[in-house]
């Protein structure tokens, strides 16, 4: 009996539950994984060549038995299955909207059968006792560690024997990494395990000191690893302490999850739709401002540096990304999707339920507790999490020659080829609680 593994955002080998399946299913399997232009479309040049190179780790790893494929899964699984005759196909369940959409297409023509998902606790799974879904964090991490998770599995490259698939119909190359200027990490299962495990000796104990400085560089930078599942949350709970702070950030990432699978319109749509009454800048003078923010060129030198280290690395740190995201929405009041479709293309973590989440978080439009008034100040908040202005000097070279703090604070007589701050923080924060008192419910 013949089985196929379907991979998706799932590219490791070890603690994989759908090879299991597929070994407790079958007497061999085929490894396949499907290029998909409309995934691939709006992914940036950085996220796809880290997919492509996760794909090469994957290929060799499993001894070159990677078949890759281009097109529509729900055209290309009938054919597969009907070409190996196999019985089954094992997938990784995927909740986001498209993926969702694309497995209940596929479910209608082939056996699908669906073992695990990205996440420690499947999305949906966690609920209040009345049965809805939690709107807020804390409430629910609390239940999430209640609930709790599964060991990670026990599987290897030789839980199942995999087909060889040279001679296959319309299999392809993984396609040469597009142009590239961004440094990305290695990829793979061998590189996120290494990374993990330096990380776990070396830098957890540290994190929550350090984790909202981003000239320590103390976060574990497991983001793109998880991504697309060169390694699976459960690898880092079983090995993290219960409870700590760093946990608790994972709970982030299933907690986005869950909200996205509840309100999968959320993608586009303000969470609080009282916000879709609210007024954005327009015109040229708009779309000037965005170009501004985008390049690192607004004179507020967290914010360039932030925009700057996610054009150079394909990444940019947590503390950052609000900062930035902040001054998108509440200084320069253009719309938070306008900046997330930004950070969607060139993040490789990039995330539909983290990004877009994250984007409403900070612009108060989203779940939890972060009022639309509460207006991040881009100069104290550069001057407290980069205290020595090391992050600033680092992505920013205009502004290497300024020492100590001082490079937070450069204002309308910048050093030459560093613009001038674009808005005045103090005025734009008052136009933005303005704007919010217009949509405000009486
Ligand atoms: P660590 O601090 O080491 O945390 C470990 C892991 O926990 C992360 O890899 C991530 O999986 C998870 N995590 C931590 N913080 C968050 C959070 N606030 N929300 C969700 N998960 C979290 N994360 C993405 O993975 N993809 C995105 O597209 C994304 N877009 C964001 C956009 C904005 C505007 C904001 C404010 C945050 C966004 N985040 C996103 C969350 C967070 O910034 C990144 O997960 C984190 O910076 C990744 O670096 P790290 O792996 O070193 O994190």
């Amino acid at each position: 009996r013949t089985a196929v593994v379907w991979f998706r955002r799932d590219l490791r080998l070890h603690d994989l539950p759908t090879s299991a399946a597929a070994a407790a299913a079958g007497d061999q399997a085929l490894a396949l994984f499907v290029l998909d232009d409309a995934l691939l479309r709006p992914s940036g040049a950085a996220r796809t060549a880290f997919l492509y190179r996760c794909l090469r780790a994957l290929d060799a790893d499993l001894g070159g038995r990677l078949l890759v494929l281009r097109g529509d899964p729900v055209a290309v699984l009938p054919q597969v299955v009907e070409q190996v005759g196999a019985d089954s196909v094992h997938i990784s369940a995927d909740y986001a909207p498209y993926g969702a959409a694309r497995d209940a297409a596929v479910a209608e023509r082939v056996p699908l059968v669906r073992t695990g998902s990205p996440y420690a606790v499947a999305p949906g799974r966690i609920r209040k006792a009345d049965g809805t879904p939690y709107r807020v964090f804390t409430p629910f991490s609390r239940a999430w560690h209640e609930h709790g998770w599964r060991s990670p599995a026990r599987t290897a490259a030789d839980t199942v024997a995999w087909l060889d698939p040279t001679d296959f119909p319309g299999r392809v190359e993984i396609p040469d990494d597009p142009a590239l200027d961004a440094e990305l990490p290695p990829a793979g299962e061998r590189a996120a395990l290494a990374a993990w495990r330096q990380y776990r000796d070396e830098g957890l104990a540290e994190y929550p000191a350090l984790r909202d400085r981003p000239d320590r560089d103390a976060t574990s930078r497991l983001s793109p690893y998880l991504k697309f599942g060169c390694l699976h949350p459960r690898t880092l709970l079983a090995e993290a302490a219960a409870g700590s702070v760093f946990v608790t950030e994972l709970a982030w990432r299933e907690f986005y999850a869950d909200v996205l699978f509840h309100r999968p319109e959320t993608a586009r749509h303000n969470y609080i739709t009282r916000f879709d009454r609210m007024g954005y800048a327009t015109g040229p003078e708009a779309d000037e401002l965005f170009a501004a923010w985008c390049a690192g060129r607004t004179g507020y030198p967290i914010v360039d540096a932030g925009m700057r280290q996610l054009l150079a690395e394909g990444w940019m740190h947590n503390r950052v990304r609000m900062i930035t995201a902040s001054f998108l929405t509440k200084d320069l009041h253009l719309p938070w999707w306008w900046g997330a479709r930004h950070f969607l293309r060139y993040l490789v973590d990039g995330d539909l339920a983290s990004n877009q989440h994250g984007w409403q978080w900070v612009a108060g439009t989203g779940t939890d507790a972060s009022p639309f008034v509460r207006v991040f100040n881009p100069l104290t908040q550069g001057e407290k999490f980069d205290p020595a202005g090391d992050y600033v000097r680092r992505w920013v070279p205009e502004l290497r020659g300024v020492a100590g703090k001082a490079v937070h604070r450069v204002g309308a007589a910048p050093p030459v080829g560093y613009p001038p701050p674009i808005v005045d923080h103090a005025i734009e924060r008052r136009v933005a609680l303005d704007r919010y008192e217009q949509i405000r419910d009486r």
